[in-house]
């Protein structure tokens, strides 16, 4: 994720989640084309933001921002009265969410703060890639949306159950990601973390994961040929899945995992090692982004080679992770030397290592098939070799 900067004097730094400039307490804002968070100054003659003095478009606070602060998105009204002769009240992302957390219930709004910025996270990496994202009311056939609820009570971090409340399951179905609120909920979510035995869990790993499902469907389902050329990656999807869940309940991982997974979770089934692959794919072009755009200072061994400047980190500025220009194995490799420094850092702090994982060439490979189809490249895969699958 970049950084940007205010317009005014010494342009201090805004970050994505920013909603005003702490030096000159102008309002800040996402557009609608999702790049860019800037300033807005508020026209009085309207009543509406622009971006500069006597602009043509004009511009007003998601509802959802200006009610809740629950995002920082700014609705171009130019574009949505002309386009549909009516006034558009929701910014990009919040047109996702089809079912938001009962508001009625005040304990609910921090919840959703955090479920709306995860969200808006993941969907920004998306939006940077080459993969359609499109919401329900603009493709309801293939659109993507979001339901946050619960069955649980917040009160009592979740445990109780509610009544009348049909049970929610964290999930995808056919473009309809659901993520229970429990998640947004710190004490919730460690307690299962713990009970599962994980070393990571967040709101933002569910968001790419359970998108990494839907992107299945809209890159690999809909094409046998690259259905048949995943399954050589990750094995058959065809499987039967509540038989795979039972078994992975019951008995947990093989003893090996580590060798080809990059989570146990991943060994359930060939549907979950895809998803969990994808949310890692996601994770590591966000976080090398976020590092290029700190220019991070550091030193491991072996990063050094194309670089003079010994104790900078070598991370390829003429391209960005974005682009399919930047070689799969380059990403990998800067991205391993840049998490031994990022596992480091927490490690001076004394908390735990921000990225507890290991890709192994096997992995690598899987991720390399992601990165492929994300950039529809399936066909310039190199052959697959025992070697790749070690
Ligand atoms: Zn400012
Ligand atoms: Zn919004
Ligand atoms: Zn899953």
């Amino acid at each position: 994720m970049k950084t940007f900067q205010c317009r005014c004097k010494g342009q201090p730094t805004l970050f994505f989640e920013s909603n005003l400039c702490t030096a000159c307490n102008c309002t800040v804002g996402l557009d609608d084309d999702f790049s860019e968070v800037e300033a807005y100054y508020l026209d009085e003659a309207s009543g509406h933001y622009l971006k500069n003095a006597g602009a043509d478009i004009h511009y007003q606070k998601c509802d959802n921002n200006a009610q809740y602060n629950a995002c920082n998105g700014m609705v171009n009204l130019t574009t949505f009265v002309a386009a549909a002769d009516k006034t558009e009240v929701l910014c990009f992302a919040c047109r996702f969410n089809e079912t938001i957390p009962d508001l009625t219930v005040v304990e609910h709004i921090p919840l959703w703060k955090k479920m709306e910025a995860a969200k808006r996270r993941a969907l920004y990496t998306l939006n940077a890639l080459p993969v359609p994202l499109k919401n329900i009311t603009q493709d309801p056939e293939q659109g993507l949306s979001f339901d946050f609820t619960t069955d649980r009570n917040v009160k009592d971090h979740f445990i109780s159950k509610l009544n009348h409340q049909d049970t929610v399951f964290t999930g995808h179905d056919c473009g309809h990601i659901t993520i229970n609120l429990a998640e947004a909920d710190d004490v919730a979510r460690s307690s299962t973390k713990h009970a599962m035995g994980e070393r990571y869990r967040t709101l933002l790993g569910h968001f790419r994961h359970e998108l990494g499902h839907y992107y299945f469907d809209q890159l690999i389902a809909c094409s046998p040929k690259k259905q048949a050329l995943c399954k050589q990656y990750f094995g058959d999807d065809e499987l039967d899945y509540q038989e795979a869940l039972d078994k992975h309940y019951k008995e947990g991982a093989p003893s090996n995992w580590h060798e080809h997974y990059i989570s146990e979770y991943a060994t359930m089934h060939p549907y979950e090692d895809w998803a969990e692959t994808w949310a890692h794919y996601m994770h590591i072009i966000d976080t090398l982004e976020t590092a290029q755009n700190f220019s991070i200072a550091g030193s491991t061994s072996g990063i050094q080679a194309d670089n003079e400047e010994v104790g900078e980190l070598y991370l390829p500025q003429d391209k960005h992770y974005f682009s399919v220009q930047t070689p799969i194995s380059r990403i990998l490799d800067t991205w391993v030397d840049f998490s031994v420094i990022l596992n480091s850092l927490n490690r001076s702090m004394g908390l735990e290592d921000a990225y507890p994982f290991v890709l192994t060439q096997s992995v690598r490979t899987k991720l390399s098939f992601v990165h492929h189809a994300i950039h529809n490249k399936l066909d310039q895969l190199p052959e697959l070799t025992a070697a790749d699958l070690k």
